[in-house]
């Protein structure tokens, strides 16, 4: 489905991001991994034997537009072009308000939020120049209904709703598509700490019955790379198995 693209995963290393690396790369893209640090990256990069000359690690500070366009330019030196961002990388917190330091919210807003201002931005000018592209940003089911504690998570997810939504609509006319996978709980590192008891709790309350699993979320970011989704911009979709928090 992604034949001859080539792809930049944001929070590529495990997890989501990792899913979504493999699944561009079976589905034929080439894609440069961005991860935080350069031991990560590698040790993500051991994991894709079998793809040698497809997949590239990079790690530049996603806050800084220096650093990220000189990536994203290496990027496309390597493999000729950038077709798709996968603004991935988040972090999350449960801090209670009370608690709540400046520190801790600015950290949640840079990474989940400016970082994906500055990969969008430095990957729209490479995309505007070529004649198009595909931007994708991960949301979160809490970005709809918010959350009873660690307030800046959600609101970090309300504004790359918002981000989705408006560069949607500024980037059409340069044919860049720009939209949002919005996951519910999902079995990552994060999910996979839990007691088994609290996750078959999780569960029983979605109404497909399971937590979602990262290759679930990967599949969403396929369709809407590819050109099956070439009239899709500005949509969140919701990868959830319709949980409601
Ligand atoms: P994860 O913790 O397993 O992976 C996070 C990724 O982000 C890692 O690759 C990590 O290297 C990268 N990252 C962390 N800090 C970074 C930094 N400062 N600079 C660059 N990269 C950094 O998380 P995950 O569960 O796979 O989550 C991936 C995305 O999905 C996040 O945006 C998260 O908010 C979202 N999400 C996850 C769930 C879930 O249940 N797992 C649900 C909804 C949304």
């Amino acid at each position: 489905m992604l034949k001859g693209k080539t792809a930049i995963v944001t929070g590529g290393t495990r997890g989501i991001g990792l899913a979504i690396v493999k699944k561009y790369l079976e589905n034929g893209a080439n894609v440069a991994l961005a991860g935080s640090r350069k031991e990560s990256v590698d040790k993500a990069l051991q994991q894709l034997s079998g793809y040698e000359g497809r997949v590239i690690g990079i790690w530049p500070d996603l806050c800084d537009p220096e650093a990220v366009a000189k990536a994203f330019a290496e990027v496309k030196e390597r493999f000729g072009k950038v077709d798709i961002l996968a603004n991935n990388a988040g972090i999350s917190s449960r801090t209670s308000l009370y608690d709540y330091t400046l520190d801790e919210f600015s950290k949640i807003m840079d990474l989940n939020v400016k970082a994906v201002f500055v990969c969008s931005q430095a990957a729209a000018r490479i995309m505007k120049e070529q004649g198009g592209g595909v931007i994708i940003n991960t949301s979160s089911m809490v970005g709809e209904y918010g959350q009873p504690s660690g307030c800046g998570y959600p609101t970090s997810k309300f504004a790359v709703n918002g981000l989705t939504r408006s560069l949607a609509r500024e980037l059409a006319k340069d044919q860049i598509r720009v939209n949002a996978v919005s996951p519910g709980v999902t079995r990552t590192d994060m999910v996979a700490a839990l007691p088994q008891e609290l996750v078959d709790r999780i569960s029983a309350g979605i109404p497909l019955g399971r937590v979602g699993e990262p290759v679930d979320i990967a599949n969403a970011y396929l369709y809407l790379a590819s050109d099956s989704a070439s009239y899709v911009t500005g949509v969140i979709l919701r990868v959830d198995g319709a949980a409601m928090v």
